[in-house]
């Protein structure tokens, strides 16, 4: 093949990978910026100058770690947790703690010089509450410091590592392996972070935020502003803690997109009420986001059931139509079927979206509190951004009296 076909199959390739980001299930950028934007306005008067000043940034970067999971592997894990994995409501026995999780949920594999792997304990199945050990025929793995190693290993930011290997002649102290005869190393999988890490990568990066206010990091606090908006976001969404995503196991496919894309796309600007208060003091961070992940999950029958009986007994042919969205033919829910399913889950989308937008905020104002409530006042002016934010700055600087023509609506 000529070099020029090889760059155009490349090209081609990557329209196609594109084409198939924008389907890809989200809040939707939409959602996204909405919650980040309106959040600012339950914030108290000292922190509001500052946010208000930077809302288009708050706004725009909302997106960030979505834009982001497309690059990179870490990231798409931080925005879900398949709870139905991890057993049943309210999940007594899956530990809020990472490390501990990962532990809980880990496999010991024997890999011999061939490379032939054999699986020699899986801790998930071994992990008996009343010894301080796990234990197979094959291998024993002591439990306290195996959990203290997973501390010491596990890190959140842009993870790559999910396994760990070990020659046999030189094995951590916490692992034997009863075989005198086994050769080759020992490799420890993380069997748990596959499964989404949403509720402990919330919790890292609130302590992140928390440092930034103490430092008065202006820049620093406004990029975990945006972010930490939108994973909270994230962890309001249903559909966000479960395996079933996108409805693949139920023949309900799409059901993400329509229920935080779709919906918020045809109704939030015309019906809901995003006046939701003023944020409140989480004084239980991984409390709050727990209870709200329980509370998402919780949803998730309604949020099938009710599609499911309406796809069953709504015409087929009135429930698809196609739309233009920049320059592309795609298929969407019908504004009739939208509408039906809309009204049958009885403010639910609304409802996530206004607690999204609150927990947002009291998140953001929790983290001021906790870093000692310093003065944002003179961060207005000395913000150092980059080329595209200035303009978004200069941009926000505009009073209301000098916009031309008509406002919008939101
Ligand atoms: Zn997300």
């Amino acid at each position: 093949m000529s070099r020029i076909s090889k760059i155009l199959l490349f090209l081609a390739f990557s329209l196609f990978l594109s084409g198939m980001k924008i389907s890809e299930p989200l809040w939707g950028f939409f959602g996204h910026k909405k919650i980040n934007r309106m959040a600012v306005f339950t914030l108290p008067p000292e922190m509001l100058g500052f946010y208000k000043k930077n809302i288009d940034y708050i706004t725009e970067h909302s997106i960030d770690p979505d834009k982001r999971r497309y690059n990179t592997d870490y990231e798409a894990i931080r925005h879900y947790i398949d709870l139905d994995v991890h057993g049943e409501l309210p999940f007594d026995h899956l530990s809020r703690e990472l490390s501990e999780a990962i532990a809980y949920n880990s496999q010991i594999f024997l890999v011999n010089e061939r490379s032939d792997s054999t699986l020699i304990l899986d801790t998930k199945k071994h992990n008996s509450a009343k010894t301080n050990y796990m234990e197979s025929a094959k291998c024993k793995i002591q439990k306290e410091q195996f959990l203290a190693w997973n501390k010491e290993v596990i890190r959140y930011d842009q993870r790559e590592e999910y396994s760990y290997e070990f020659e046999l002649g030189s094995l951590p102290e916490w692992l034997s392996v009863k075989s005198r005869s086994a050769k080759g190393k020992i490799v420890v999988v993380d069997k748990f972070s596959e499964y989404g890490i949403a509720p402990y990568y919330i919790e890292s990066m609130f302590s992140k935020l928390k440092y930034a206010f103490s430092e008065l990091d202006g820049k620093r606090i406004l990029q975990l502003s945006s972010e930490i908006g939108h994973y909270v976001s994230d962890i309001h969404v249903p559909l966000h803690t479960t395996q079933n995503y996108n409805g693949a196991d139920t023949d309900q496919l799409g059901i993400h997109a329509f229920w935080e894309t779709r919906l918020p796309e045809l109704y939030a600007d015309s019906q809901y009420d995003f006046m939701v208060g003023k944020a409140e003091f989480v004084s239980d961070q991984r409390e709050y986001i727990w209870v709200t992940l329980l509370e998402s999950h919780r949803q998730l029958e309604d949020v099938f059931a009710i599609e499911k009986e309406l796809s069953q007994s709504y015409p087929t042919d009135q429930q698809y139509c196609y739309e233009e969205r920049n320059n592309r033919t795609v298929r969407l829910e019908c504004e009739e079927y939208a509408r039906a399913y809309h009204e049958k889950m009885n403010g639910m989308v609304e409802q996530r979206m206004r607690k999204s937008i609150h927990g947002v905020g009291s998140i953001w104002f929790s983290a001021w509190v906790l870093a000692g409530q310093p003065d944002l006042s003179e961060l207005i002016q000395d913000i150092n951004y980059g080329e595209a934010e200035r303009k978004l700055a200069k941009e926000a600087q505009y009073k209301p009296s000098e916009i031309k023509g008509r406002k919008h609506t939101n």
